[in-house]
């Protein structure tokens, strides 16, 4: 047993035309962008393992503290929801931002320190983005 599942990424579901779960999106903190998964129709509350889709697979040393270990993945926390409701709440990087993140020895700007500070959090029932240090 990992300690990961006591500190969850929040997933959010995407819904299909038809109101039928698609995917699950997760606010990277790293690539400052939302990752996708497959929604296997988990109930709200639901805790699953996924291999995160950051674009630096093999350089775990690119960022200091990243908030996961790449090699091992982020457990992801179903939530209820939906992605539309907290898609805008967060800034993505640019696709400028992403290549260059994705350099060995990349050293973050201070945009991107400011991008990767975003932090979802739930406060009573809505979802809002507090900045950390
Ligand atoms: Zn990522």
């Amino acid at each position: 047993m990992t300690n990961h599942a006591a500190r969850p990424v929040p997933g959010f579901p995407t819904h299909g035309h038809r109101g039928g779960l698609v995917s699950l999106k997760v606010w990277c903190r790293w690539c400052c962008e939302w990752h996708t998964h497959s929604h296997e129709g988990y109930a709200a509350g639901h805790v699953t393992h996924r291999v995160a889709h950051c674009r630096t697979p093999g350089n775990p040393n690119l960022v200091p503290n990243p908030p996961y270990p790449v090699s091992e993945g982020y457990w992801i926390e179903v939530q209820a929801a939906p992605f539309s409701e907290v898609e805008k709440l967060v800034k993505e990087s640019t696709t400028a931002q992403r290549r260059a993140m994705a350099r060995q020895g990349y050293e973050p700007t201070d945009a991107v320190r400011r991008l990767r500070a975003q932090r979802l959090v739930q406060q009573d029932t809505r979802w809002t983005v507090v900045h950390d240090e």
